[in-house]
C-alpha cells in the first residue's frame, strides 16, 4: 500500500500546536508548576510570571490592556460568559439581544437557553453572500436592547462581517457589541479600540496554541463593562471567572499570539495566494459553486458546493488522504445540510454538497496540488455513479421531475 500523505484542511475546526507554543509550555508542566494564585512562594510566583506575560501577548494581539483580559476554557465558554454574563448584569438595562442566525452555536444555543429565562432574542438573517444587513440591523435595536452579538469571521465560510461599521451601530444605539472572534483572532488585524468593541472571545487552539484555553476580553474603560460570573469559587480573574489558572495553557495560548501577530500579514499572503489556487481550479470543475462573500472573507478559507454530488459521499472518495469538513463539524455527525449554507439561500442539495475547505500555518503547495486532485478525481467518480447527475447531463430539467414521496 501507498504511504500518501494524509492533507489536512480542516483548521478551522482546529489547528496543530506551533512546535515553538510547546516549547513554550514545556517548562510550566514541570518545573514551574506552582498555582499562580499563590502568592507567598517561589513556585507560585514563577507561575504567576507566566500568567501574566502570556496575558500582555494575548491583549496585544487584540490591542486591549491585559486587565481586561479574562482567560476561559475556550471560546464556547467565553461565549457563554459573555452573554449570560451581561444579561445577568444589564438586566435592570433590559432583556433584549440581537444576533445573526449564522452565528456558531455556543452564541445561537446559549441565546435559546435564556430565552427559557426571559430574554427577548433576534436572530437577523443574512444576504445570499452571508453579509449582515446593517439596515436590518439598525431597525432591531429597541429601548430594551442590551446586546448586539455578531461574529467577527464565519467558521464555515470564512465571511467577515463590517465591524467597523456595527461597532458604530452599536455606539450611536448606546448597546454592547459582542464579537465572537474565534476565526479571526491571530489571522487579521484586531482592534478592539478602534472597532468599539466590548465583548470579544477567542480561543487559542483555532489559532495553533493548545486546546482548552480561550479568552474573553471585557472592556474596561469608555465604558467599563461587567458581566454576571458564571463559574464561582476563588475569585480569579477579576472574579469574573474562578478556578485555578490553566498556567502552560495561558503561557501557550500567549505565546500562540506573539507568533500569530508577528507572521500574520506574511501568512495572510501567503494563504490567500494557495486558497485562490485551490478555488479556482475546483470552480473549474463543472457546476461547482463557491458560497460566501468573495471580498470580504478570511485568506484562508473556500467554502464550494459540488452540484449534485453529496459532500460526505464525496470525501468518502478521498480515501482518507484529505481532511475537509462538510457541514460544520460541530453538528456533522447528524447529517443535517449546514445552517449556515441554508441561511445563505442555499437550497439543501447546494448545502448538502458543500465542503470547507480551510487552509494553515502547516499547508504547502503540495497540499493543495493533492487536493485538487482528490477533488477532481473524486467529483467525477461521484458524478459517473449518479442517476441525477445522468439525467441532468441529458437536459433534463430536474426541478420539474416529480419525486416519488416515502
Ligand atoms: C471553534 C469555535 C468556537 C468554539 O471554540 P472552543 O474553544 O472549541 O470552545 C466558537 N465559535 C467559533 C466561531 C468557533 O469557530
Amino acid at each position: 500500500m501507498s504511504q500518501k500523505k494524509i492533507v489536512y484542511l480542516d483548521n478551522n475546526a482546529t489547528t496543530p500546536v506551533d512546535p515553538r507554543v510547546v516549547e513554550a509550555m514545556l517548562p510550566y508542566f514541570t518545573e514551574h508548576y506552582g498555582n499562580a494564585a499563590s502568592r507567598n512562594h517561589p513556585y507560585g510566583w514563577a507561575a504567576e510570571e507566566g500568567v501574566d506575560y502570556g496575558r500582555k501577548q494575548v491583549a496585544k494581539l487584540i490591542g486591549a490592556s491585559p486587565k481586561e483580559i479574562i482567560f476561559t476554557s475556550g471560546a464556547t465558554e467565553s461565549d457563554n460568559l459573555a452573554i449570560k454574563g451581561v444579561f445577568e448584569m444589564y438586566s435592570r438595562k433590559g432583556n433584549h439581544i440581537i444576533t445573526v442566525n449564522t452565528e456558531h452555536k455556543a452564541v445561537l444555543d446559549t441565546c435559546k437557553a435564556l430565552e427559557k429565562k426571559g430574554a427577548e432574542v433576534t436572530y437577523l438573517s443574512v444576504k445570499n453572500d452571508g453579509m449582515l444587513d446593517l439596515e436590518e440591523l439598525k431597525a432591531a435595536i429597541q429601548p430594551n436592547t442590551i446586546m448586539v452579538a455578531v461574529m467577527w469571521a464565519n467558521n464555515e465560510t470564512g465571511v467577515i462581517q463590517d465591524m467597523e461599521a456595527i461597532g458604530k451601530i452599536c455606539a450611536d444605539a448606546g448597546v454592547l457589541f459582542f464579537t465572537d472572534a474565534t476565526q479571526a483572532a491571530g489571522k487579521v488585524p484586531i482592534d478592539v479600540n478602534k472597532i468599539g468593541i466590548h465583548l470579544l472571545a477567542m480561543s487559542a487552539h483555532k489559532m495553533y496554541g493548545p486546546k482548552g484555553i480561550g479568552a474573553l476580553y471585557v472592556r474596561r474603560r469608555n465604558p467599563r463593562v461587567k458581566v454576571t460570573a458564571q463559574m464561582h469559587g476563588g475569585g480569579h480573574e477579576r472574579g469574573m471567572r474562578s478556578g485555578t489558572l490553566n498556567v502552560p495553557g495561558i503561557v501557550g495560548f500567549g505565546k500562540a499570539a506573539e507568533i500569530a501577530l508577528a507572521e500574520m500579514e506574511t501568512e495572510a499572503q501567503r494563504l490567500a495566494k494557495l486558497r485562490d489556487r485551490l478555488e479556482t481550479e475546483l470552480l473549474k470543475i463543472e457546476e461547482t459553486y463557491l458560497n460566501g462573500n468573495r471580498q470580504n472573507r478570511m485568506p484562508h478559507v473556500t467554502n464550494i458546493s459540488f452540484k449534485h454530488v453529496e459532500g460526505e459521499g464525496l470525501m468518502m472518495t478521498f480515501n482518507k488522504h484529505l481532511s475537509v469538513s462538510s457541514g460544520s463539524a460541530c453538528t456533522s455527525a447528524s447529517l443535517e445540510p449546514s445552517y449556515v449554507l441554508l441561511a445563505y439561500g442555499l437550497g439543501s442539495d447546494l448545502a448538502h454538497s458543500s465542503i470547507r475547505f480551510s487552509l494553515g500555518r502547516f499547508t504547502t503547495e503540495e497540499d493543495i496540488d493533492l487536493a485538487i486532485e482528490e477533488l477532481k478525481r473524486g467529483t467525477q467518480h461521484m458524478r459517473d455513479l449518479s442517476p441525477i447527475w445522468e439525467m441532468y447531463k441529458e437536459g433534463i430539467d430536474l426541478d420539474s421531475v416529480k419525486w416519488s414521496e416515502h
